[in-house]
């Protein structure tokens, strides 16, 4: 239910391609939120990097916004993956990923433990991944362990162009064991139950650049969406029927503007 101190509606952020592009702010980004904060807006980013922490995210983000941003506030792939496995009684990981992928699961209370029978293998994007990790990995969950995903995105972007995303090295486990996994990622339903349970308004609104992740996620969950042109889809001529966002902007400039006129 919403009381008086209600914010006016809950903007959900995407990251990369929106905020800020890899070590670069996009232009106008800060100036938008700064403006949405004023006007009641309630701020919230999920990201399906998994080789950042909440914590990391939200002080980078305060560089630079000049905001005060909560941690709560951020989800990322891997705060979304240990929540999930807290609430299906997971007790033990083994994890492929960073070692911030480690702190985010251990954070939700997860033993962090070796590739001998754990409860479940989390896997996410592990820039250091040699043959005998996806062997570990794929004899646990042959042997009865969870598989879990942060993230099934197949690439991410870098100032190089595109990398192989999580979802490239999920694949190579899922193809290896023939096992089904639970991705926690956006679009995911372990990612809408944990930026669910920080909405405090009951218009929500997605930002993000991706079609089959941030504007997927916004269809799912039943919010409204925006595509921002400044990262991996960068026309609106790209844009297909499956996930066709309820706006377009060129840029941040255009969202308080765009929100002020939102259909209330
Ligand atoms: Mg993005």
């Amino acid at each position: 239910m919403k009381s008086p101190e209600s914010p006016v509606g809950t903007v959900v952020f995407d990251l990369d391609g929106v905020v800020y592009i890899g070590s670069t702010p996009i232009p106008g980004a800060a100036e938008a939120m700064a403006r949405l904060v004023r006007s009641g807006w309630q701020l919230i980013f999920a990201t399906n990097n998994s080789t950042t922490t909440p914590n990391n995210v939200a002080q980078r983000l305060q560089e630079q916004s000049y905001l005060t941003i909560d941690e709560r506030s951020v989800v990322t792939s891997g705060a979304s993956a240990g929540h999930y496995l807290s609430t299906v009684g997971v007790e033990s990981a083994f994890i492929v990923g960073s070692q911030q992928l480690r702190e985010s699961i251990a954070a939700y209370g997860i033993f962090v433990a070796g590739h001998d029978h754990p409860d479940a293998v989390v896997v996410g994007l592990d820039r250091g991944l040699d043959y005998q990790t996806i062997d570990d990995a794929s004899r646990a969950i042959r042997n009865g362990a969870r598989f879990v995903a942060t993230n099934t995105d197949a690439t991410f972007p870098t100032s190089e162009g595109e990398a192989p995303g999580a979802g490239a090295i999920v694949a190579a486990i899922a193809y290896a064991t023939g096992q089904d996994f639970v991705s926690c990622g956006k679009p995911a339903r372990p990612m809408i139950d944990l930026i669910s349970q920080q909405v405090r308004s009951e218009r929500v609104i997605v930002v993000g650049d991706r079609l089959e992740t941030d504007i997927a996620l916004a269809h799912a969950a039943g919010w409204g969406s925006v595509l921002t042109l400044t990262g991996v889809t960068s026309s609106a001529s790209d844009i297909g029927e499956e996930f066709a966002p309820d706006v377009v902007i060129a840029s941040m400039h255009e969202l308080p503007k765009v929100l002020e006129l939102w259909d209330r």
